[in-house]
């Protein structure tokens, strides 16, 4: 084994129902803030709005892309202080054991999540994970404006791609000048298929988009065939494997299609993945079989 290069190269992590557990509950409360947002600021009807959450979610990547696409215009920035403004985040407690875990993993660490970076630092220092990684990208870095770059604020953690000299930037507007426009009846769309009428597309850039993938990748200067992708999300996860990503499906105990392996908890990185011990130690006997090697308790 000496004198080979590593398997891998650097680890991207999902945030949201990744480095933490579904049971934090915060998933939950931003969907229901979405919902709340829809309803508040957006006045669509209460009764449509299972069903609008449905179809955007499953034809944008997000409900707030899905949101944009069929014509609505609000401030990126404003959305997601609603949308994270109320979540739990006390359920979220220091993770020591993940912590020393990630340090001791010699690679190139990045987080890659569609949240915004208020919402991912917040996190990260509620998990008490903010010194773990090289770099996170997220919705700013794939959604530059102007504002978002010049209003960095974050001192102790850095955003990969956001600085005042950023050439990945362009000049998308904060709110599109779109506003006045109809409303793209999605719900009436899948009802009545018309095979004349395309969907709307979205001026957004998120998982699981091959697109938002790639400029990730690119922005990060990740090599694909190099790198193990952790994700919750099986549609992010088939995504990424399209692009050549090494992908473990984090949360579920069994494997889907896409995935390489899947792990009940981040925290089972180890036992499942022999490649990522150090190449100095000994080869581990430890082999993968389909399912969890050892549970973890989760410390949350
Ligand atoms: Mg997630």
């Amino acid at each position: 084994m000496q004198g080979q290069n590593p398997k891998y190269e650097c680890l991207l992590f999902d945030l949201d129902d990744t480095l933490y557990p579904l049971s934090s509950g915060l998933a939950s409360a931003v969907l229901q803030n979405i919902k709340d947002y829809m309803v508040e600021k957006l006045g669509i009807d209460k009764s449509k709005i299972p069903d609008l959450c449905n179809l955007l979610y499953k034809n944008y990547g997000t409900t707030m892309a899905g949101l944009r696409a069929i014509g609505y215009d609000f401030d990126y920035d404003e959305y997601h202080s609603f949308v994270h403004g109320r979540l739990p985040y006390e359920n979220l407690r220091p993770d020591p054991v993940l912590r020393s875990l990630l340090l001791s993993l010699p690679y190139r660490k990045v987080i890659f999540t569609n949240a915004d970076k208020v919402h991912a630092a917040k996190v990260l220092r509620k998990l008490g994970l903010e010194d773990c990684f090289e770099g996170i990208i997220c919705f700013e870095t794939l959604n530059p404006t102007q504002e978002s770059i010049l209003s960095e604020d974050e001192d102790d953690i850095e955003f990969v791609g956001l600085s005042n000299n950023a050439d990945a930037a362009s000049d998308i507007p904060a709110t599109n000048a779109n506003s006045g426009s109809e409303i793209f009846d999605i719900i009436g769309h899948f009802a009545q298929p018309n095979p004349g009428v395309a969907l709307p597309k979205t001026p957004i850039v998120c998982k699981p988009l091959e697109d938002a993938i790639e400029k990730a990748l690119r922005i990060a200067n990740i090599n694909p065939q190099r790198t193990l992708f952790f994700e919750d999300s099986v549609r992010n996860i088939q995504a990424g494997k399209r692009l050549g990503l090494q992908t473990v499906l984090i949360g579920k105990s069994q494997r889907v299609k896409g995935a390489d392996y899947a792990l009940e908890s981040i925290h089972n990185i180890r036992e499942a993945i022999p490649e990522l011990l150090e190449a100095d130690m000994k080869k581990s006997e430890v082999a993968y079989s389909g399912k969890v090697a050892v549970e973890t308790s989760v410390t949350a």
